[in-house]
């Protein structure tokens, strides 16, 4: 059984949390009212089938539903089964669901004959001045929304009667198709000293196609799963030895790995980056000043003693790089200056939320640090924007979903740095976006309280959403490390200081890379991208040569010269998603050429071998 922890902490791009429902009826009901619905039916073949259940909580989410119920046993895959033809059943009989009100206590009452104690749980502390909160999903759910006042509202279908919110389709006859998917261990309010409920989830669609089509997109998104293509492939490992959730690249992970950090840092610096080095700890001071002991000291590691000082493993590059900018005055004329680093930082996670490459405890931002006049600000985000687009469309990512967070302007106290200045960062922002075409969703209210950012999450290839990337408007650093330069006036000036990391961190950014491409990389990213499979042993030799010679035009190439059939050894090279297979046999050898087999199954027949080096490393040049 899977464990599920809070909803907060399930990765993004996977299981989506629970999204709280809008209560009242009279709306046509949508996909996420049938789901709800579907729902309450599983919960009442599950009653059918344990009398004695205790019921949770059970709310439709993105792209389905889940329940969570306390159960004398754990559930089978047969169970599920089981439950969902007696779901079938009840969705056949089409009856009504209907609704009545209850005051409070009659409430109570019912639910404690019924012995149902995480209902009236839920009721008291709702009608006792408990409040709803996203971080508690019992509480924000559809069931609680039943809770109004001192009034709570029940549905009803069939045998089945629970305390909620609504609305619901009109008849049970109404719910599409569904399929129960899997269950899964979940604790009761997300709280691990509270009881371990067993939550089963569903899916719901208007349409049988859909369902279909869900189905295989949640096959497609396993067979893609990082950690076991990263296995598969040779990219990363993890080791008991070593830890959770430090990862170790392997051979192929590395060189992908390595490929992508040169073209990050050729772009870099054709766009006026300079590249700095900063070390992995750095004196308990520093975090002192830069204020990440107060309010970070959860997520960093303890300190290291030495000679009687204190160090601290870094949980961020900022620091660092205001001490470069830092080491001497600087001229407004100098400005803007902009320094990167592929910066290895270590954050504590609990081990709960660890997930391969996506959330590790130690990881490698691609970061950068701005450093500009006010009047700079608009051409440095346009150009981190320009400079952002093109790593991502390259790297195969074109569509995005981005937020603008700023301040919530009913609440400007809370919030430090100047108003003026405030207000020129949010206007940049905004302006940047729309001059790059991006839509975006201006999130009030959701900017921390140094500065507004831009949140981007890119889109796989089956329309995951991953946040990757971040451009951070910071008012706090430059003020707590005292940063000026020297205007034209001759006096002092605070700089614009912009944080951003365009792919995130190189962990999540190859792990969800990884999926995207169902690990079959273009060829320019392929860790191998050609291989050369002799027919028999004798044409080993010649074999060897033609590795060694696209090897020397800078081609990434392997040699498989094992004494199997050359079928086991094409489809071996499929497993691995080699782009290049080159088979040589007597005609091949004879006339100096290889016969071409691409990943795609596609022959392209013999080639000369200048030919191939030549097709290769087009495709290298132009990363396609
Ligand atoms: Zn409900
Ligand atoms: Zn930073």
């Amino acid at each position: 059984m899977a464990q599920v922890r809070a909803v907060g902490s399930v990765q993004e791009g996977m299981a989506p949390p629970a999204v709280a429902e809008a209560a009242g009826d009279g709306r046509v009901p949508d996909v996420r009212t049938m789901r709800h619905s579907a729902a309450h039916v599983m919960a009442e073949a599950v009653q059918e089938l344990f009398p004695d259940v205790r019921l949770g909580i059970g709310p439709a989410i993105e792209d389905g539903f889940y329940y969570d119920f306390e159960l004398p046993r754990p559930l089978t895959p047969d169970d599920l089964t089981e439950i969902e033809g007696r779901m079938r059943r009840l969705v056949q009989a089409d009856v009504p669901f209907q609704r009545r009100e209850l005051d409070r206590d009659a409430a109570l009452a019912l639910f404690r004959e019924r012995g149902q104690h995480y209902k009236v749980e839920l009721i008291e502390d709702l009608t006792s001045g408990g409040e709803r909160s996203a971080r508690d999903e019992a509480s924000d759910s559809p069931d609680a929304r039943g809770i109004q006042g001192g009034r709570v509202s029940l549905y009803r279908q069939g045998a089945f009667e629970d305390l909620c919110g609504g609305p619901h389709v009109g008849r049970t006859g109404e719910i599409g198709p569904f399929k129960l998917l899997r269950s899964a261990g979940a604790y009761w309010r997300g709280d691990e000293k509270r009881p371990q409920l067993q939550r089963i989830y569903g899916t719901a669609w208007p349409s049988q196609e859909e369902l279909d089509a869900y189905l295989w997109r949640q096959e497609e998104a396993r067979k893609r799963d990082h950690r076991r293509l990263g296995t598969d492939l040779g990219l990363f490992l993890f080791s008991d030895q070593v830890g959770a959730g430090l990862p170790i690249w392997g051979e192929h992970g590395a060189l992908l790995r390595s490929i992508i950090e040169d073209f990050w840092k050729d772009e870099h610096r054709k766009s006026g980056y300079q590249y700095v080095y900063s070390p992995q700890i750095g004196l308990i001071d520093l975090w002192k000043t830069s204020g990440h002991l107060s309010f970070y000291r959860q997520n960093m590691y303890a300190p290291i003693e030495m000679d009687e000082q204190q160090f601290m493993l870094k949980p961020m590059n900022c620091p660092f790089h205001i001490q470069v900018y830092k080491r001497r005055v600087r001229s407004y004329r100098e400005l803007p200056v902009r320094y990167n680093e592929l910066g290895t930082v270590y954050r504590y996670e609990p081990a709960g939320t660890l997930h391969g490459l996506l959330r590790t405890r130690g990881f490698t931002q691609d970061d950068s640090h701005i450093f500009c006049r006010p009047d700079q600000l608009d051409a440095e985000v346009t150009g981190v924007l320009d400079l952002a687009l093109r790593l991502w469309r390259t790297l195969g990512f074109h569509e995005y979903q981005i937020e603008l967070a700023v301040r919530d302007p009913h609440n400007l106290d809370k919030y430090m740095g100047a108003d003026e200045r405030w207000a020129q960062a949010e206007a940049v922002l905004e302006r940047a976006l729309q001059n790059h075409q991006l839509p975006f969703r201006r999130a009030e209210g959701e900017a921390v309280f140094y500065g507004p950012k831009i949140d981007i999450h890119l889109l796989d290839a089956l329309g995951r959403k991953w946040q990757c990337s971040t451009i951070q408007v910071d008012f706090n650093l430059p003020e707590r490390f005292d940063l000026n330069y020297v205007g034209e006036d001759g006096a002092q000036h605070r700089p614009f200081m912009v944080h951003r990391a365009l792919l995130g961190s190189l962990e999540r950014f190859i792990g969800v890379l990884i999926e995207h491409y169902g690990g079959a990389f273009p060829t320019w990213l392929a860790p191998v991208q050609g291989i050369v499979l002799p027919i028999a042993d004798r044409h080993n030799d010649y074999a060897a040569t033609v590795c060694r010679e696209l090897q020397d035009a800078g081609l990434r190439v392997d040699l498989d010269d094992r004494s199997e059939r050359v079928n086991a050894k094409i489809r071996d090279a499929q497993l691995q998603k080699i782009p290049y297979m080159l088979v040589i046999g007597d005609r091949e050898a004879e006339a100096r050429s290889a016969a071409v087999r691409l990943r795609s199954g596609e022959n392209l027949g013999a080639l000369p071998l200048g030919e191939i080096i030549e097709r290769i490393t087009r495709e290298n040049r132009d990363r396609s």
